[in-house]
């Protein structure tokens, strides 16, 4: 699912209710590389808080995210946490900048975009296979990880 209807929640005398909702998250691009999280589908716990008209929305999921190590290309898996908050009123987005889209349309959340952001926001500013990964070698591009003792003699 990538869009889901705030009209199908029935809040009855609750104030709040919440759903699990699996999203699509398409395959993205970071620091020019992609990355895409495991079968393409983190599970999102949804909640919808209404007073009146407005609705506070908040989505929270724990991900893998794949892809390259951006210091040596070899594979890294990182797990984050996110959690992201949206306000609407009568199904419409508020409390955005000038400009900037909000996530909620129509009654519609677009879940799909909505986690995206939120896992783009969450990724460690360089995203390695582990923290103390040596990369590869400037001059020749050997992984320093398999040769720690790989070194060049100056000319
Ligand atoms: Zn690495
Ligand atoms: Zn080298």
């Amino acid at each position: 699912m990538r869009h889901f209807d705030l009209r199908s929640l029935h809040f009855g005398d609750a104030g709040e209710v919440w759903r699990r909702v699996p999203v699509e998250v398409d395959p993205f691009v970071y620091g020019g590389l992609d990355y895409e999280v495991p079968e393409g589908s983190v599970d999102v716990l949804l909640t919808a808080a209404r007073v009146g008209g407005n609705v506070t929305l908040s989505a929270e999921f724990e991900t893998e995210v794949i892809g390259p190590c951006q210091r040596c290309l070899g594979e890294a898996d990182v797990t984050i946490q996110v959690r992201g908050v949206e306000y609407a009123r009568h199904g419409e987005s508020e409390g955005e900048e000038e400009g900037e889209e909000g996530y909620v349309t129509s009654f519609i959340v677009d879940l799909g975009r909505w986690a995206r952001d939120l896992i783009a926001e969450e990724l460690p500013p360089k995203l390695l296979c582990r923290d103390e990964c040596r990369g590869l070698c400037v001059a020749c591009g050997a992984d320093l990880n398999v040769e720690p003792e790989h070194r060049h003699d100056e000319p």
